[in-house]
């Protein structure tokens, strides 16, 4: 593997843990490089499975900071359309997250899945009183045919 810089200061990155997943980190300016597999499982275990994540890059720009995997210009993005700025591999082998904004990612993620929750339990709530409703049309037929 070639000797990784930072794309932001030049200094070299050493491999480490971002929220429990493979990436490499840079000691001057603890920005991180992380493959788009790893980001995947990242967002993965901040959100619940059956969540449709869509789109992750929005007003692509391209930027002067040199990608660590491929050497080319990286693009910068805004975070599924959140304001949060991230940089990513034209290549999509990965992203470069500034200091703690991996963490940023996973509160976005959590949040995105606490409003889909609110609206699948809403609905959930609807059929419940849906089903109410036909128990009392019932009791009311009943109650017409004096059985009770
Ligand atoms: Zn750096
Ligand atoms: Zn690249």
């Amino acid at each position: 593997m070639p000797k990784l810089t930072c794309p932001v200061d030049q200094s070299s990155i050493v491999e480490s843990k971002t929220s429990g997943e493979e990436s490499f980190k840079c000691d001057q300016c603890d920005g991180i490089w992380i493959t788009s597999a790893a980001l995947e499982s990242l967002e993965d275990n901040a959100a619940s499975d059956e969540m449709v994540k869509g789109q992750r890059q929005f007003g692509k720009r391209v930027i002067d900071h040199l990608c660590p995997h491929c050497g080319e210009q990286m693009i910068r993005c805004r975070y599924r359309g959140y304001n949060l700025e991230i940089e990513a591999c034209p290549d999509d082998a990965g992203y470069w997250l500034d200091k703690s904004e991996d963490r940023e990612i996973r509160d976005v993620m959590k949040r995105r899945d606490s409003n889909l929750g609110r609206s699948a339990s809403a609905e959930k709530s609807w059929h419940k009183a849906r089903r109410g409703e036909k128990v009392g049309i019932l009791q009311r037929v009943k109650q017409l045919f004096g059985f009770r």
